[in-house]
């Protein structure tokens, strides 16, 4: 698994001016450089007004950007909506769709979200689908139901061949935000695979290759454990990630780790082979 592609991003929510974007973005790209991308991918998901320039300011090689939320028409009476025509226009690369914000405060569906997913597509993005649990449903005992109702609606439209686009993030609601509470790294391990199992069910073997990412109040002193997951592909971070310097520590932190587990696993590999 420490072989495949890594990915790190981060949502900004409604934090940030065009201004502090700019800086954020930039100083990222400048900041990670020097960390070859051919297995690992960056991302920033910004309010919808600094996309323009956000997008004229990063070096689209170091850095892919997306977009909070998106309609699923192209246009029409949807006030207040974005639509897919304008986030291409300012060089969106993905669309997060489902964040638990846009499901529990806004009240979105899972019909919606698979309507949302449907258009990223088709309109030629990644679709970042966020899926996770409530308090209530994992006190209940009902997380995996809820988990793989979340991804057999939301991607009930999706080809196979267009799986190469889709991104998957378990986010558990009651882990995400100021008011977050911890999770194990057993229970986030548990997660993971299971919905690797689910996307395996849905797509067969090509489930394996959607990258998995976790996010919920992921901070320096449990990146590197979540990272070991067995499932995973990626961390989707918010508050720890919003300052580019610290974002960037935690980048290093991270991929060292990995680097590290990698050489150890060649190294016992190497051993087997002289016994
Ligand atoms: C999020 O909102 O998607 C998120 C992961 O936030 P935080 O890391 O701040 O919990």
């Amino acid at each position: 698994m420490a072989c495949r592609k890594w990915y790190m991003g981060t949502n900004t929510k409604m934090y940030k001016t065009i201004a502090d974007t700019n800086r954020f973005v930039s100083d990222l790209c400048t900041l990670t450089a020097d960390i070859p991308r051919e297995k690992f991918e960056l991302f920033v998901i910004p309010s919808y007004t600094t996309l323009d320039q956000a997008g004229r300011n990063r070096d689209s090689r170091l850095l892919k950007l997306g977009a909070q939320n998106m309609c699923w028409e192209e246009q029409g009476q949807f006030t207040g909506e974005i639509s897919p025509l304008m986030l291409r226009e300012v060089g969106c690369d993905l669309v997060m769709i489902g964040h638990s914000e846009r499901r529990h405060i806004f009240m979105e569906t899972d019909e919606m979200e698979r309507a949302k997913v449907r258009s990223a597509l088709e309109h030629g993005f990644t679709a970042l689908l966020c899926i996770g649990e409530t308090e209530e449903e994992k006190a209940a005992g009902r997380t995996a139901e809820v988990l793989r109702r979340q991804l057999e609606t939301g991607l009930r439209d999706v080809e196979i061949p267009q799986l190469n686009r889709v991104w998957v993030a378990y986010e558990p609601v009651w882990a995400i935000g100021v008011n977050g509470k911890p999770i194990t790294i057993a229970y986030a391990d548990e997660m993971l695979s299971a919905i690797r199992e689910i996307l395996c069910d849905i797509f067969g073997v090509s489930g394996e290759d959607v990258p998995i990412f976790y996010g919920g109040s992921v901070n320096p002193e449990n990146a590197v454990p979540l990272s070991r997951c067995r499932d995973i592909n990626g961390l989707f971070i918010g508050r720890s990630a919003w300052d580019a310097e610290k974002f960037n520590r935690l980048i290093r932190q991270v991929l060292e780790s990995r680097m590290q587990e990698d050489s150890d696993a060649c190294g016992r590999s190497h051993e087997q082979r002289k016994e």
